[in-house]
């Protein structure tokens, strides 16, 4: 088998390890005689792959006792509908009585975009603050925001994937719950988790295969009862009060995340991975803000440490991509959406991926340059 650098902003790249020692236990779990893949959720051997991997999570983060965790399913598209439907005031409390819900959003790519979008579906969701006027290419100046008083939540994105930027800086909230979706830098670095009332995370990028979506959500924030006219499987409080296994869950990509967790600690937790996501993102920008050919989208103090996103101009994007999966570089065009090109260099892509990667961009430009 070739190896690939893959730099697919998601699914993507897993550590090595970690595949391998799922490779070992496929056929039989632990002696179960059989794979996780085969196994009842109602099983003992799932319950303590379940609960195992809660529990790593937790110390990896570092999470409260008054936050629960919930592995979920439909991706981060899905709690872009879940978020208003239990958070918003007009749904979640007397939504019989026609009150109608607020909420701010603020604005700094694709995804926020989205959510946005969705969220108007029910309620008043409102932007208050965006970079859409310079196409995204940085976050909004976050001593500036204004949040309303009506809001239920303040909702941001904190790595736009597409885009390529981060937000380096929280907004004041004015004691609002901040919802943030960190589908593209969960795990990346510490996590501050009192500072959110809700963090989503589709696990695909950073942490594990696609199928399961973590949701850690303080629980003053999880509506108590049931919510007249939102489906049961909509409501954060089923899944709370089920420990996550009111109906099947995904079962495998749930135990393969448990395995990152353990691998995330063996690298010295959260802050030994930002370290890391450090280095390998300056060799990258750095090239980049020497190179005469390439050049990056975002301004640099927004910069994402994940998905780098980059131009060699628009006669060269194509040739470069092809030139680069010929030597074994995967996935770097960029999103269709925007066009250019993008490296996601997630926890799992080592930094040997981005030197050969740099390394590779140098003979390209030494190559088109005339
Ligand atoms: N949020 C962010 C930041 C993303 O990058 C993505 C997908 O790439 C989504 C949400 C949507 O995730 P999903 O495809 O899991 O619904």
């Amino acid at each position: 088998m070739t190896k690939v650098y893959n730099f697919s902003a998601g699914p993507a790249v897993l550590p090595e390890a970690v595949l391998q020692e799922a490779a070992a236990e496929m056929l039989d779990y632990q002696g179960c005689g059989m794979s996780v893949m085969e196994m009842s959720h109602r099983s003992s051997a799932f319950k303590g792959i379940i609960d195992q991997a809660e529990k790593d999570l937790r110390d990896l983060v570092g999470i409260p006792e008054n936050y629960r965790v919930l592995f979920l399913q439909g991706g981060g598209s899905t709690q872009f509908a879940m978020v208003p439907m239990n958070l918003m005031r007009g749904i979640a409390v007397g939504g019989a009585d026609g009150s109608v819900g607020h909420a701010d959003y603020i604005v700094t790519g694709t995804w926020s975009k989205k959510a946005l979008a969705e969220a108007q579906r029910f309620g008043d969701a409102r932007c208050i603050a965006t970079s859409v006027d310079t196409n995204f290419d940085r976050v909004p100046d976050m001593a500036n925001i204004q949040v309303n008083a009506d809001a239920d939540y303040v909702y941001i994105c904190m790595n736009e994937t597409v885009n390529g930027n981060v937000l380096r800086e929280l907004p004041d909230t004015q004691g609002k719950p901040l919802v943030a979706d960190m589908s593209s830098c969960f795990l990346s670095e510490p996590i501050d988790v009192e500072r959110y009332g809700l963090i989503f995370a589709g696990a695909q990028k950073n942490v594990g295969p696609a199928g399961v979506t973590i949701v850690i959500v303080r629980e003053d924030l999880i509506p108590e009862g049931d919510l007249p006219g939102v489906p049961t499987m909509m409501q954060y409080r089923t899944h709370a009060d089920a420990g996550s296994l009111y109906n099947t869950p995904p079962c495998y990509a749930i135990y393969i995340c448990g395995k990152v967790f353990k691998w995330l600690k063996s690298q010295g937790g959260l802050a030994g991975m930002q370290k890391t996501n450090q280095d390998k993102a300056a060799l990258l920008y750095d090239y980049l803000d020497k190179s005469n050919l390439f050049r990056g989208f975002v301004r640099p103090q927004d910069r994402s440490l994940m998905n780098v996103t980059f131009t060699a101009g628009d006669e060269l994007d194509a040739a470069f991509v092809a030139e680069a999966k010929a030597r074994g570089f995967e996935n770097l065009k960029g999103h269709r959406s925007v066009g250019g090109l993008r490296a996601s260099i997630y926890n799992a892509m080592p930094v040997e991926g981005v030197q050969a990667l740099v390394e590779f961009m140098r003979e390209f430009e030494a190559h088109h340059s005339c």
